[in-house]
């Protein structure tokens, strides 16, 4: 049975980390290894932040020998809820979506787990909207890992409310359930994002330049702000959509940035220069363009 970690009281820094990886399938894509490797050799840390592309098949035998090698990292899709589940020791955080994208060890081999996604939430937020006003209706397209991430970012939203939009509607209603205090199905993706004033898509579309919009800019409220988790050299196309309309909009890459920093921060007790970071991904935050 896995224990819960109080942050911060029983978080323990790692030490002597041994290697840092980025667990994924496929990894090839990620800017992680990118902007990691500019913030250890910006601290003057000795160590190589490396991307692994592990299969499902092979996960549970590469988790084992990164423990014995007292190794730190990040995990990205599909492993997220997996590494979850082998963890000993996990944040409140991790533990409230069910899905961990930072891991460390400690000195006695406990496998600890954290979730830097929601972190990576709220600065998305706060990029596009300020202060994220009391009572926010959120309109959220998708209902897997990150979405779930967006969920529980939105619980600390004094009054906010989230309506769930999935293309598999169980999938939607079994995350809501999690959730009940902050979310609740929509079934019809016109009705979700009627009103909403942050759209927010959680699914892949976009990724590819043949996919299709998650919804088009014409059905949002003219007021609304989008948040595209999806990143791609220059920027989605929902989100160069949305501007054209005349709407806020931002892409991934500020969430990627400050869930990468959110992990630095627990591996290395020291939070990377923001600016180091941007610089490596060749991009400049939301305030600064
Ligand atoms: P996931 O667990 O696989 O969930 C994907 C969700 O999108 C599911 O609800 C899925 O619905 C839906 N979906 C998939 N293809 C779709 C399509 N063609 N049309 C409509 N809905 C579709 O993935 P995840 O971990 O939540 O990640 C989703 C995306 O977020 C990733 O692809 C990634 O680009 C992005 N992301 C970005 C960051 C960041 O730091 N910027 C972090 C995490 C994730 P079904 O159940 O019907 O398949």
């Amino acid at each position: 049975m896995p224990v819960t970690l109080s942050m911060p009281a029983d978080f323990e820094v790692p030490s002597a980390i041994g290697r840092l990886v980025l667990l994924g399938h496929p990894v090839a894509h990620s800017l992680s290894p990118r902007f990691q490797n500019a913030a250890l050799r910006a601290a003057g840390i000795p160590l190589q932040y490396q991307a692994v592309d592990v299969a499902p098949g092979d996960l549970a035998g590469v988790i084992e020998s990164l423990v014995a090698a007292r190794a730190a990292g990040n995990v990205t899709l599909p492993h997220k809820e997996r590494v979850a589940e082998r963890c000993d020791l996990r944040t409140p955080v991790a533990e409230r979506v069910g899905a961990v994208n930072t891991f460390w060890c400690t000195l006695d081999g406990r496998l600890c787990g954290d979730n830097t996604d929601v972190a990576g939430v709220h600065a998305s937020a706060r990029a596009l909207l300020g202060t994220v006003p009391h009572g926010l209706r959120v309109a959220l397209l998708g209902a897997g890992g990150s979405a779930a991430a967006v969920l529980a970012a939105a619980e600390s939203w004094p009054g906010a409310e989230v309506r769930v939009w999935s293309r598999t509607a169980g999938r939607a209603a079994s995350l809501v359930q999690r959730f009940q205090g902050v979310g609740r199905v929509e079934t019809d993706l016109t009705a979700a994002v009627a009103g909403a004033e942050l759209v927010v898509n959680a699914t892949p579309l976009g990724l590819r330049a043949e996919d299709a919009l998650p919804v088009a800019p014409q059905a949002l409220h003219a007021q609304a702000a989008v948040f595209d988790l999806v990143y791609r050299p220059g920027e989605t196309a929902w989100v160069r959509a949305a501007r054209a309309q005349g709407l806020r909009a931002l892409d991934g890459l500020t969430m990627l940035i400050a869930q990468g920093a959110a992990s630095f921060e627990r591996w290395f007790g020291v939070a990377p220069d923001p600016e180091v970071l941007w610089a490596a991904v060749g991009g400049r935050p939301l305030d600064a363009r």
